[in-house]
């Protein structure tokens, strides 16, 4: 049984469209995928029309927040959320204010870009990115790589994008503790992605992740490309303590990154302990 729960596509910054992304799962042979766009669930429709058979969808998306550090100040966390019901209120509600802002923050770094002679025009960028879709800064990175400034996306993120960088703009992130309430309004299950992926940026400290287990969190995504051994260990000992469901990932994003599907799984078990606790959506598909 082969699980991998965090997946982009192009509703954000991944670049198979929902339907080659459950069908490039099904050809990687998984058995279960979840499509985690972020803070989006505009992929559902077209990844669930085009399932192929004996693939199991896990309807998700990746929430962007901020949390305190634990270290006396604050930083960005992304919390996986699983099976809600996307007509929620506050759910419909978020991710319109999300979108929204996230269109204008784009449009901020392709105008600093642009002030500063770089090829990049903040209307086609838009323009590229439908409108119910997620920008982000790989939407930039693609256009740098297609204007042959740089050779790829990575290289975008070392010299232009990074978070230290000139051209960063913060996305507005909403605090985590109220994205957990929402979620689990909406009748779905959380999981903290990437929490010790140290090279991105600020991480939490453990006592944090204590924090929000009571606040409700479900699981703690332990195997994901970014984590070392030693993360993965401090993260598995700690969903251990606090009785979190454990997962493991790739964050595919298509030819964004290096990362193939189904490179990280998830144990079958703890995809049954999702979908026992979700009350929002279901599962769909497989045998
Ligand atoms: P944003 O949501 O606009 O802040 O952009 C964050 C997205 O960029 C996440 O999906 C990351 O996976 C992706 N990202 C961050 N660093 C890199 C990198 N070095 N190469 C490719 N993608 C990256
Ligand atoms: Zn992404
Ligand atoms: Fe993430
Ligand atoms: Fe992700």
């Amino acid at each position: 049984m082969r699980i991998d729960l965090h997946t982009h596509s192009t509703a954000s910054d991944g670049t198979d469209t929902p339907a080659e992304l459950v069908a490039h799962a099904a050809a990687a042979g998984l058995d279960a995928v979840a499509i985690t766009d972020h803070d989006t669930t505009s992929g559902w429709a077209d990844a669930l029309a085009a399932l192929p058979a004996g693939l199991r969808l896990v309807r998700g998306a990746e929430l962007s927040c901020v949390s305190p550090d634990g270290r006396g100040g604050h930083c960005t966390v992304h919390l996986l959320a699983y099976l809600f019901d996307p007509q929620a209120p506050a759910v419909v509600a978020e991710a319109a204010r999300t979108r929204a802002d996230r269109r204008k923050r784009l449009a901020a770094i392709a105008d600093r870009m642009a002030a500063d002679g770089l090829p990049v025009d903040a209307d086609d960028l838009l323009a590229g990115v439908p409108h119910d879709a997620t920008p982000g800064r790989p939407h930039i990175a693609m256009a740098l790589v297609r204007a042959g400034i740089v050779s790829t996306v990575d290289e975008a993120f070392t010299q232009y994008l990074n978070d230290r960088g000139r051209y960063y703009v913060p996305s507005s992130r909403t605090p985590v503790e109220s994205s957990l309430e929402t979620i689990a309004g909406a009748g779905g299950v959380t999981v903290l992605a990437h929490a010790f992926a140290h090279h991105r940026g600020r991480t939490v400290t453990a006592d944090v992740i204590k924090e929000l287990a009571a606040l409700g969190l479900g699981g703690l995504e332990v195997d994901h490309p970014d984590h070392d051994l030693e993360a993965r260990e401090r993260l598995r000992a700690l969903a251990d303590e606090l009785g979190l469901i454990t997962t493991g990932s790739s964050d595919y994003h298509g030819t964004n990154k290096v990362i193939e599907l189904g490179q990280e799984t998830t144990a079958p078990e703890m995809l049954d302990a999702i979908a026992e606790r979700a009350t929002g959506v279901g599962i769909v598909g497989g045998s």
